[in-house]
């Protein structure tokens, strides 16, 4: 039986034949990453290569554990990395990154990273609703880690203004018509 998941790999890989998962502990790419990160931060990002799953250009890197994962919990992360996938392509790999990383600020008020990751979230939002039903999304807990990603530590601070996080988290789960699961 083929999952969700592998369903969804096998249709990204249509869509882009040179699309591909690659261990992120395995490419020169993301220690090098993780190297930088510490010394940036002090020491106190340390957890780059075991938290984070990352996609640049055609690639999505994932962290070591990727594959003791439930097939759903894989599945509704890769459907937030297919938007990045298809961020990438729409405006290439050296557009994405500059404004993705440094426009206007790298931190504290990342509007294009904010825009990016808003429109990823909301497909991670759509796919957490499909899999494990419309009331998790909707519950103060799951709205509260969203918001945080953009207000806290894991993307550096991309976003600072809840209220209009909080308009958007909602605007988003009114829009999924999938009563449960
Ligand atoms: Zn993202």
């Amino acid at each position: 039986m083929v999952d969700r998941y592998e369903r969804l790999v096998a249709d990204l890989r249509a869509e882009m034949p040179r699309f591909r998962i690659v261990r992120k502990d395995r490419s020169r790419l993301h220690r090098a990453i993780h190297i930088v990160l510490i010394g940036v931060t002090f020491g106190r990002m340390r957890s780059y290569l075991d938290s984070y799953q990352t996609t640049i250009g055609k690639t999505v890197y994932v962290t070591s554990d990727w594959d003791d994962w439930s097939a759903d919990q894989r599945y509704v992360t890769l459907r937030h990395e297919a938007v990045h996938l298809r961020q990438f392509r729409k405006l290439t790999l050296p557009v994405m990154a500059v404004l993705y990383i440094l426009v206007p600020l790298p931190m504290g008020l990342a509007y294009f990273r904010a825009r990016f990751e808003m429109e990823a979230y909301a497909e991670t939002i759509r796919a957490a609703a499909e899999v494990w039903g419309k009331s998790l999304p909707g519950s103060a807990s799951y709205r509260k880690y969203v918001i945080d990603q953009f207000m806290g530590a894991s993307y550096g601070w991309m976003w600072p203004f809840r209220a209009q996080l909080e308009r958007w988290y909602d605007r988003i789960l009114a829009t999924i018509d999938v009563v449960d699961v």
